[in-house]
């Protein structure tokens, strides 16, 4: 397939009707980086014509999606750009317009039935087993006999006049060309009573006016094409080049929802993930890039992308496989970029008696302790917080298992000997820490796991924490020997 390069134009078109979530995302995605590829433009249109469906808070959300995944607009809603308006609710006049030349040409007609009537049709229509759908009520009745209804006030909308028989066919880039028979569809609402345009008229419409060349959007969509196709046809547009996107499912193949995980991006975005790494895994969900490579760059991904790569069977989301890929993502980065990243996690997490500004300095040797651990920087608090704040001790949480009190006390005491020996209070680094500690744990009847987790716990108050001797010398001698004391205190009953 060969694509003229200045020529691509793409729109991601949203309704504004819920929190963004990752299948919308993938398509956002996809149609990026298809503009990025081929130097085309990206463009950011909202569909909000369906008033009764918008939720607060829904566009913001969005954008903020958007922004955090980097994926950003050459046109659209804070952007303009010179086929604006980018939110249907202010394109009216487009839709009027093309709805009148619909009308005008007899493609189109009013109808007055109420919603009541409509279900009473439909109810009627299942009663005698056949299915239910408009029955082209109002398509041959004259006008004068509608505007009289306008005028006692019924709804009146505006249906297209959809040909009885007959095929209409679309050529998809992924599935190759699908068929349609029209005796399926209804004479569909374009204009509603309220004046907003439907889904279908709007879409259109602005997929032309827009010059849109190609539309990515979901599998779901594909019904809708052929509609799409007669409308294009009747108001003499010429189609985009349609890519219908696989259906995005969860592990166990059913529809993508809360129980595989969260599902809206900012979730993500909370829980500790990297935008790069969510996108290189959404990229990898339905796209094939080629090769083995799984971890790719930006960058790379807009070199690689191609339609051809695309294919048409659901693509499977994978909770863990994402966390494995925010993990690599995490171990690629530098100290500095983690470091900041930490910070400002830590800033937000650690109670405010933990004194403030944190210090960065210390931050930045644990980060290279941390890093081969944490999969999601949610992960880092539990790991680190023992850095900044004092653990909370008891007998529990300093005696491990399968030593005793009396050994337990044993082992701390003399750690605390060693520790104070001026060999090494006086190069208290890690290699000189650990040459000691091992001397003596050698001397212990007891697993060096568990002599070593006696001083862990004593010192850290967690089973799991980044090694021990870096941990040591990172937190200091006078800390060190500090909690070590307070440990034995409370061991001795003493507080
Ligand atoms: N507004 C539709 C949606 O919410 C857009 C579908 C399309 O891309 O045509 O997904």
């Amino acid at each position: 397939m060969s694509i003229i390069e200045e020529n691509i134009r793409v729109r991601f078109a949203p309704s504004p009707t819920g929190e963004p979530h990752l299948g919308a995302m993938r398509t956002a995605l996809f149609n990026w980086l298809f503009a990025k590829h081929h130097n085309g433009k990206f463009i950011l249109r909202i569909e909000d014509t369906d008033q009764t469906r918008k939720q607060e808070g829904s566009l913001e959300n969005i954008l903020k999606g958007l922004e955090w995944m980097g994926l950003d607009w050459d046109e659209g809603p804070q952007k303009g750009g010179d086929f604006g308006p980018y939110t249907q609710s202010e394109r009216k006049h487009f839709y009027y317009k093309a709805a009148k030349s619909l009308l005008d040409s007899g493609h189109a007609y009013l109808c007055d039935r109420t919603p009541e009537e409509l279900k009473m049709m439909r109810e009627k229509q299942i009663k005698d087993g056949k299915p239910p759908g408009y029955d082209g009520y109002s398509r041959n009745r004259n006008i004068e006999d509608l505007e009289k209804s306008r005028k006692e006030g019924r709804p009146i909308v505006t249906r297209l006049k959809v040909p009885k028989n007959g095929n209409r066919e679309f050529k998809d880039t992924i599935r190759g060309t699908i068929s349609f028979d029209l005796s399926t569809i209804d004479d569909f609402i374009i204009l509603k009573a309220d004046g907003m345009p439907t889904y279908h008229l709007a879409n259109v419409v602005d997929d032309h006016l827009m010059q849109i060349s190609h539309v990515l959007r979901g599998e779901e969509w594909i019904s809708s094409t052929p509609k799409h196709i007669l409308l294009y046809e009747f108001l003499g547009f010429t189609p985009p080049t349609y890519v219908h996107l696989s259906l995005l499912l969860g592990k166990d193949k059913t529809k993508l929802s809360k129980r595989h995980g969260a599902t809206s991006i900012l979730e993500y975005k909370s829980s500790g993930f990297f935008p790069d790494a969510l996108n290189n895994y959404l990229t990898l969900l339905g796209w094939y890039p080629g090769g083995n490579q799984e971890i790719l760059s930006k960058n790379e991904i807009i070199k690689k992308f191609n339609l051809n790569g695309l294919n048409d069977s659901p693509a499977i989301f994978d909770q863990e496989k994402l966390k494995w890929m925010n993990g690599v993502y995490m171990r690629q980065s530098s100290t500095e970029f983690l470091t900041e990243i930490f910070h400002e996690e830590l800033e937000k997490i650690l109670p405010d008696t933990v004194k403030r500004p944190l210090n960065k300095g210390l931050l930045t040797k644990i980060v290279p302790l941390v890093r081969d651990r944490l999969k999601t920087t949610n992960d880092l608090i539990e790991y680190v917080d023992f850095f900044f704040l004092v653990p909370t001790q008891t007998d529990q949480t300093i005696i491990q298992k399968g030593v005793t009190k009396e050994e337990t006390i044993i082992i701390l005491e003399k750690t605390l000997l060693i520790l104070k020996n001026p060999e090494i209070n006086q190069n208290f680094v890690t290699e000189n820490i650990e040459n000691h500690l091992r001397d003596l744990i050698g001397t212990f009847e007891l697993k060096p796991r568990q002599s070593l987790g006696t001083i862990r716990s004593a010192v850290t108050g967690k089973d799991i924490a980044p090694p021990l001797f870096d941990t040591l010398s990172i937190l200091g001698f006078e800390e060190c020997i500090k909690r070590i004391e307070n440990s034995l205190e409370i061991l001795n009953n003493q507080k």
